[in-house]
């Protein structure tokens, strides 16, 4: 029995489909949202829609970004002979966060999973690849500390040491379904600090 009306389901069942909403949530949410004047409804919608048509891949780092290049990548002032190997645009914005960490990203976007089909080809290796072709001294593996994040981190070490480059693997990353709002910046940056040559 379904007690609102087949609009209403249907924005409930949208918010629903959110990472972290449940079905109270994404009521609470369309409610709320209903409730709002109509401009802010539209500037909302706006605001999700202009950002997914403007927002792409960094050509560098492949960050989310709405330049060419993302502020990353642009700063002339990060060592771009130091790269640290993110799984996603989140992880990056954690260590991007502590302000430590003076080299540049490159975000996979996934990690190698056996299990769920996700080989290498899938994710931006064959990018990495292309940039370690310039002057780099390290590349920093943070992936997350899931199985899946360590056989990405051992298949990266494997294609990149022939090259005579530095490898190194953070000495814990991030956890497994670790909410990274809640993982304070020191124990990233100890992650950081810890690295080990692998
Ligand atoms: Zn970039």
């Amino acid at each position: 029995m379904e007690y609102y009306s087949e609009k209403i389901n249907r924005l409930i069942e949208e918010l629903g489909r959110l990472p972290g909403v449940g079905r109270k949530s994404a009521q609470r949410l369309a409610f709320h949202i209903l409730s709002l004047p109509k401009q802010r409804v539209e500037s909302l919608a706006f605001a999700i829609e202009d950002a997914k048509k403007s927002v792409a891949y960094c050509k560098e780092c492949f960050n989310l970004t709405d330049r060419d290049i993302c502020p990353i990548c642009a700063n002339p002032s990060r060592n771009k002979r130091i790269i640290m190997v993110v799984e996603n645009p989140r992880d990056l914005a954690a260590y991007e966060k502590t302000g430590k960490f003076n080299g540049v990203y490159h975000v996979l976007h996934g990690a190698i999973s056996p299990m769920q089909g996700i080989g290498p080809g899938d994710i931006k290796l064959k990018e990495l690849m292309l940039r370690l072709q310039k002057d780099v001294d390290e590349v920093i593996i943070a992936t997350n500390s899931s199985l899946e994040g360590e056989a990405t981190a051992m298949y990266i070490s494997k294609l990149v040491k022939p090259a005579g480059i530095k490898v190194s693997r953070i000495a814990s990353g991030i956890p497994v379904g670790g909410d990274l709002e809640n993982i304070d910046e020191v124990t990233l940056l100890k992650a950081l600090d810890g690295r080990v040559e692998i």
